[in-house]
């Protein structure tokens, strides 16, 4: 129990009752629940401090375990372990029923591993990470350019429709090539002596 019900559980002289169906609101907790503040002479339930070294489950006073990156975790390495194989264990139960591989607590589709919602879930990490991939990938290319305070355009260059090259033209040479060097007359050598060739012509 903890707050307001610890606090009148706890016995002693209180001048504010907690509200259920049996007696009726007091005056200074009416008061409380409207302004949002504590009633007076409330005692806060015991808190460990932020500080200690001391593990923050109940019954449990070893020292705190320091994680990979030297900060101090809020738990004993027996405690984090003892944690960790229960959610692991409760993971594997609900799996075993049917429950979804990724959050174990809703029911898989038909013929998937994943519920609906981790599977939309899935594909949207899955399209941000494509995103992230193809903007770093931009941002490379961008650090990658030599930095120029301007980059010469075609203009720039000298390349214009108005300063180019005149097209060619077709000379007289196109239109008259060199005269074939064996006159057709005595092409004989491509003749066949038993073919005609009529299998090939239409005509
Ligand atoms: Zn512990
Ligand atoms: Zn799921």
């Amino acid at each position: 129990m903890t707050g307001l019900r610890a606090h009148a559980a706890a016995g002693g002289p209180t001048h504010f009752r907690v509200a259920n169906t049996e007696n009726t609101m007091d005056l200074q907790l009416l008061i409380a629940q409207w302004s949002g503040a504590l009633p007076p002479g409330f005692v806060r339930p015991a808190t460990r401090t932020e500080g200690s070294d001391r593990c923050v489950q109940p019954r449990c006073s070893r020292k705190v375990a320091i994680k990979k990156d030297g900060t101090p975790a809020r738990s004993c390495q027996r405690c984090l372990d003892r944690r960790a194989a229960s959610c692991r264990r409760r993971r594997k139960a609900l799996t075993a029923e049917g429950g979804c591989r990724r959050c174990a607590y809703r029911k898989r589709l038909a013929g998937d591993f994943l519920c609906e919602r981790c599977r939309e879930d899935r594909d949207i990490e899955r399209a941000q990470k494509r995103q992230d991939a193809i903007d770093a990938a931009a941002i490379d290319d961008f650090a990658a350019r030599p930095d120029r305070a301007h980059e010469p355009s075609n203009l720039d260059c000298g390349i214009s429709p108005w300063n180019a090259r005149a097209p060619r033209e077709a000379s007289a040479a196109y239109w008259s090539p060199l005269p074939d060097p064996v006159p057709k007359a005595e092409r004989g050598w491509e003749a066949s002596l038993h073919d005609s060739g009529w299998r090939y012509r239409r005509h």
